[in-house]
């Protein structure tokens, strides 16, 4: 019983009603001609029982006529069924799914912005054929959907991420452990970690450091198990990261990290990463002494932490982080911010108020004009650190910021904490104070008034491509890295057959 093997057609969004209606006319029409033909009838004993011409019935079953009532009842009646089963809304068989489906691709709005030409949908379009069209469409919307959710998806998962490392204090203490054990196991005894023990903590684990001039620009760095080699873009040698680079290749490894299989697994990974090589870079204990020694002193200082280490200041900040709130009681923030206002990473444990969009995600949103982390930008000097408090309207908070340099232009990075705790720190005495009354957007969204008279029918202003950290990545095993490249890359560099037993 053909009528039996039914589907319900997929729902093609961007249809208008009219194109709706004639679709319906299509499903009705193509059942229609199934029955009929089930029946043994042909078209013409049809039209004659109907008492309709042969042209009528046709353009009835091509859906190219809206049927009437009566028309429909004395179908049924003439081919020993019902009206309901006759307007049923789903297609009579497979070959008539697919030719409806491929009638709905055709008039979507997504098919029109494809600029290609339209099929005609007709007995000469082979099953195969057609087929292959509609599973091709499909795919096409599938990709467009799933090009469409991963930034959503990056955002939800970097919300996600952000209260968890807010519920942990922003600290892993199993990672302090590995980093102290490695440490330990290579002889290191204090102060910044030379070049010569990150080497022998990369022997340790297995590894000879490699730097190359072709790395795929997408990985940061690539570890090869195979031959026991850790691969370095050439442009790390002698820079300060060099360091950071080799330990946050070996991360992986020494975390046991597995093949992520979602975004939030893979951005988690990340952030493990980079604790290990800040953890390694500024060592628990000796950062712990150091830290305590100032905090007695009221002399809390990111320059001196990132001066005694020989880390970049991000660096510094960021593990400051990590251990202000579980060893020295101070709850804090951080955050990293485009010249532009735009937020790249934050962090906070001490209730400042960032802006977040609808899932709760910092990343992408403007910052506060009055902010610490803005106002920096305005100084002059960046040599010495800015000092600020902002009142804010969940409390005033205290912020210290600095300037630097990225691929995309100017970047602040800011660490502060609350009204109370901000004694213990150097430049807790400042007298640089702001207002910031955001959200409320009179507080720097909107422009002065006198300046909007001013400007505002005369400006027409082009907006540059943002550079936005989670725009879409693409799809891989490793979000952002493009696959191919980097197994090409290890082909070319790794040591021939014979050799690759000495290496291991
Ligand atoms: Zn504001």
């Amino acid at each position: 019983m053909c009528h039996d093997v039914c589907m319900t057609t997929t729902q093609w969004s961007g249809l208008g009603t009219e194109d709706s209606a004639s679709i319906d006319a299509l499903i009705i029409g193509r059942r229609i001609r199934s029955i009929r033909k089930e029946r043994g009838m042909t078209l013409e004993s049809l039209a004659a029982a109907i008492e309709r011409a042969p042209s009528q019935v046709s353009a009835l079953e091509n859906g190219r006529r809206e049927p009437k009532v009566a028309t429909l009842r004395r179908v049924a009646t003439a081919l020993g069924t019902t009206v309901e089963e006759l307007i049923a809304d789903q297609a009579p068989d497979e070959r008539a799914q697919h030719e409806i489906e491929l009638e709905r691709i055709q008039r979507s709005i997504g098919f029109a912005s494809l600029g290609l030409p339209k099929v005609r949908v007709g007995p000469r379009l082979g099953d195969d054929a057609l087929a292959t069209i509609v599973g091709l469409y499909r795919k096409i919307e599938q990709l467009r959907d799933e090009r469409q959710a991963t930034p959503e998806e990056a955002r939800r998962a970097n919300a996600e991420l952000r209260s968890d490392m807010r519920e942990r204090s922003n600290h892993f203490a199993h990672i302090e452990q590995e980093a102290h054990d490695l440490l330990a196991a290579v002889g290191y005894t204090g102060g910044p970690l030379p070049q010569r023990l990150t080497a022998a903590v990369a022997e340790y684990l297995g590894f000879d450091i490699h730097y190359a001039a072709d790395l795929p620009s997408s990985a940061r760095s690539v570890l090869d198990e195979r031959n026991g080699r850790v691969y370095l873009p050439q442009s790390v040698i002698g820079s300060i990261d060099a360091r950071a680079a080799v330990l946050q290749a070996l991360a992986s490894k020494v975390l046991g990290h597995t093949e992520p299989t979602d975004y939030a697994q893979f951005l988690h990974q990340r952030i493990e990463s980079n604790y290990f090589a800040g953890a390694m870079l500024m060592p628990r204990d000796a950062s712990i002494e150091l830290l305590s020694v100032a905090k007695q002193h009221k002399d809390l200082s990111i320059e001196d932490f990132r001066d005694t280490f020989a880390v970049s200041y991000e660096m510094a900040a960021h593990r400051f982080t990590n251990l202000a709130t579980e060893f020295l009681d101070l709850p804090v923030h951080f955050v990293k911010v485009h010249e532009s206002g735009t937020i790249w990473k934050a962090y906070e444990n001490d209730d400042v108020c960032f802006p977040t969009d609808s899932m709760g995600a910092i990343e992408g949103q403007m910052c506060c004009r009055q902010w610490t982390s803005m106002l920096v930008f305005r100084e002059t000097d960046h040599f010495s650190p800015f000092y600020q408090y902002t009142d804010t309207p969940t409390g005033t908070f205290w912020c210290t910021s600095r300037v630097l340099a990225s691929a995309n232009g100017p970047v602040s990075v800011s660490v502060g904490t609350d009204f109370t705790h901000a004694r213990w720190m150097r430049g807790g005495n400042t007298s640089n104070r702001a207002v910031s009354t955001c959200p409320d957007e009179r507080c720097c969204r909107i422009p002065p008034h006198d300046l909007s008279e001013r400007w505002h029918d005369h400006c027409w202003p082009a907006a540059r491509p943002n550079v936005n950290l989670i725009a879409t990545l693409p799809q891989g095993a490793f979000p952002g890295v493009d696959t191919t490249a980097v197994y090409e890359f290890l082909d070319r560099h790794a040591p021939h057959d014979g050799d690759t037993d000495d290496q291991r």
